[in-house]
């Protein structure tokens, strides 16, 4: 067995063409084994926040081998099937908010994203309002990395090499107290920050706007970012006032990541839409999903009665067998439970690390999706020279010692700005916590001493 993958050794288009990768050979509970025999703690969950309920499930993996021996695929224009149908029914009554009617499954959550919203769109149409085909999201969001979901994502730096062959778009800043609250108190911080969309449909014309999508706790782009106390309340006002709707993109909140069932469940304020994947599955097999309130469904079947959504790996069988059993194993385990534990423990040590390093200069996130911020200067909140690549070679240290990281570039405007995202399986006891702890902040030092003169 190989122990690395050189750059001229690979018929694969890895994401970094001239790197050396070491082999993942297996993985169990939190931890990854390479093929030369290294373990690493896997705190990123998979790429990321996808190993909600750690590697090498039994339970998981019979249910799968049980159902592809069965039915691996189906023929969803002719039939419905069980797995789909557990699935569905799992989502919608122990993890689902009450408003929410049906579920449609795909392969991905750029895929669910984009079913959102054509959705959303499709809504509005069957009303008699077709002009509602606006989508407006946040700047520094992610969405997916399809045109149409890249288009939405507000990440500069991902989209400024395709801003031509972009759908349209419209987006306002995301509510990130730390970086834009200035010397407002966070109440009224995150009711300016929301009424940003009240402003951003009147401009555009409430007539033109379908829907609103927004990541409860902001992920891969500004490093795990909930919102403050009062803003999805306030931006759920304004959906209202203005017949927009909002569309919850959870596909890395969902499924217990932040302690809830939803991410949105913290501020108690119902989604029209909701698009998930990642934890959906656990990770063991590819899935994404999207689930519509009653309203937009019987608006639907009462009128076309039929989504214009579709696609070959629609309703597939196997992965959905893998989600009953992975979703299943969430709540055997109270793994939310631990989510919300272990959230706060994280946190706890996360707050310990900031104040021994003049680096980091916010740690914030909900449940077990944390990150930290680091800047040049804690006063001013500068952030490092992006040549300097500082969350980078952070990750790097800890990946040598052994702990995967989730580093990310352009936390302040796309090119600018670092951060590093943790979201380990919800399974990871204090004892591994700490461990990572310790990892991290012996990298944070190392590193800390190169770059601070
Ligand atoms: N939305 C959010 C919030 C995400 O974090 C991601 C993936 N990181 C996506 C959408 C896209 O999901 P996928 O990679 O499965 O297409």
């Amino acid at each position: 067995m190989r122990a690395t993958v050189g750059p001229d050794q690979t018929d694969v288009i890895h994401r970094d063409l001239n790197r050396t990768y070491p082999v993942i050979e297996r993985g169990e509970g939190v931890y990854l084994y390479d093929t030369a025999g290294k373990r690493y703690l896997d705190g990123s969950g998979g790429s990321a926040a996808v190993t909600s309920i750690g590697h090498g499930v039994r339970e998981v993996v019979d249910a799968m081998a049980d159902q592809a021996l069965r039915l691996a695929c189906s023929p969803t224009h002719a039939f419905s099937n069980e797995p789909i149908e557990s699935a569905a029914q799992l989502i919608l009554e122990r993890f689902a908010p009450n408003n929410m009617a049906r579920i449609f499954f795909c392969s991905s959550g750029s895929e669910a994203n984009e079913n959102a919203v054509k959705m959303a769109v499709q809504y509005h149409r069957e009303l008699g309002e077709a002009t509602r085909q606006i989508v407006i999201s946040r700047w520094n969001s992610f969405h997916g990395l399809t045109i149409a979901t890249l288009g939405l994502s507000g990440h500069t730096g991902r989209r400024r090499k395709l801003v031509p062959i972009l759908p349209p778009s419209h987006h306002i800043a995301p509510c990130h107290f730390y970086r834009y609250g200035g010397s407002l108190d966070a109440a009224a911080y995150g009711r300016e920050a929301a009424d940003a969309l009240d402003l951003e449909i009147r401009n555009l014309g409430p007539e033109n706007v379908a829907a609103f999508i927004a990541e409860p706790v902001v992920g891969a782009t500004l490093g795990a970012v909930p919102a403050v106390e009062g803003y999805f309340q306030r931006i759920r006002e304004i959906c209202d006032a203005h017949g927009v709707l909002l569309i919850a993109d959870e596909v890395m909140t969902g499924f217990g990541r932040t302690g809830r069932a939803f991410g949105i469940d913290h501020w108690g304020v119902p989604a029209d839409i909701i698009s998930m994947a990642k934890g959906i599955s656990g990770g063991y097999a590819p899935l994404g999903a999207v689930m519509a309130s009653e309203e937009i469904v019987q608006t639907v079947r009462s009128r076309s009665g039929s989504f214009l959504i579709g696609g070959t790996a629609s309703g597939n069988p196997l992965s959905c067998a893998v989600a009953s059993a992975a979703l299943g194993y969430v709540l055997d385990h109270d793994l939310i439970g631990n989510a919300a534990d272990g959230g706060g423990y994280l946190l706890a040590q996360l707050e310990e690390i900031k104040t021994a390093h003049p680096i980091v200069g916010d740690v914030r996130g909900q449940g077990l999706l944390v990150g930290l911020e680091f800047v040049a200067d804690l006063e001013s909140k500068a952030p490092f020279d992006p040549g300097a690549q500082v969350a980078k070679r952070i990750s790097d240290v800890t990946f040598a010692n052994g702990l995967l990281s989730y580093p990310g570039q352009g936390t302040v405007d796309g090119t600018s700005g670092d951060h590093i995202m943790y979201a380990p399986p919800l399974t990871i006891t204090r004892a591994q916590i700490d461990e990572l702890i310790a990892i991290l902040d012996a990298a944070i030092g190392q590193v800390e001493a190169e770059v601070v003169a």
